[in-house]
């Protein structure tokens, strides 16, 4: 896995909005870390400089070379690619060995609790099933760091326990370095080792907890 240091991080969108102030954080390498927060308070900007896509203004986050991977709250799968087909695409993309791909794809499948539903579409598939869909896709090819932007946000309450259960053993099973953002304190007690608090105007890291792990399920 990949650990993350954040010192003194700072973005200020061209707009003049501060977005983040001063942010200083770690993320050990194999570690879970939620962020919390309201709307606005900066967690997707947060995200996105953790995952390399947006340069702070000022300070620095350092990250070892592992590769990120990101699981949305709408999951950005393709219609008309079966699940197998979906699960291939960052494989294809990364121009793996058919071979080598047929396994992964058969392995990470079983993973997730898909192993039936390989010839199936994503239409035909549950919110849950799509979720852990655009999950299978994400560590299929074995990313060191896991960026979970509201994944859970857009299921029903049953499906979403089953889901922090499910979420929280494939990253065990992954080891990688995971961090979420989520508007439920519950989930990130559930699935976190640290929760960090954030708060807007400006977007700011306003507390930082450790959890006791695995934290017992209210
Ligand atoms: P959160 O994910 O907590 O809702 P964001 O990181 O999305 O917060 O946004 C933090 C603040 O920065 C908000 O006020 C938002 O409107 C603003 N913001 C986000 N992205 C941009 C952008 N590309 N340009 C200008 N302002 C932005
Ligand atoms: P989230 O639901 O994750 O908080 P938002 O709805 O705030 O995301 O933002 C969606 C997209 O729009 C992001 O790419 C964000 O950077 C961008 N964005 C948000 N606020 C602004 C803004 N005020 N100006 C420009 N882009 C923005």
């Amino acid at each position: 896995g990949a650990g993350i240091t954040l010192d003194g991080v700072t973005k200020r969108y061209d707009n003049g909005l501060l977005a983040l102030e001063a942010v200083d954080l770690a993320l050990p390498a194999g570690s879970f870390t939620s962020i919390v927060g309201p709307s606005g308070c900066g967690k997707s900007t947060l995200l996105r400089i953790i995952a390399g896509m947006v340069e702070p203004s000022e300070g620095q986050c350092r990250r070892g070379t592992g590769m990120p991977a990101f699981v949305f709250q709408e999951p950005a799968l393709l219609p008309w690619r079966t699940v197998d087909g979906n699960v291939r695409l960052l494989m294809e993309l990364e121009r793996w060995k058919p071979p080598e791909q047929d396994a992964r794809a058969t392995e990470v499948l079983r993973q997730v609790g898909l192993a039936d539903f390989g010839h199936a579409y994503p239409h035909e598939l549950s919110g849950g099933m799509r979720m852990r869909l655009s999950l299978a896709r994400a560590l299929a090819l074995r990313p060191d760091l896991l960026l979970l932007d509201e994944p859970l946000a857009a299921v029903d309450e049953l499906t979403r326990d089953l889901l922090q259960e499910q979420l929280s053993q494939l990253w065990r099973q992954a080891g990688c370095t995971g961090v979420l953002v989520t508007h439920n304190v519950q989930e990130a007690l559930f699935l976190s080792q640290r929760v960090v608090v954030m708060a807007p105007r400006p977007g700011r890291v306003v507390q930082v907890f450790d959890v006791p792990f695995p934290f017992p399920r209210a």
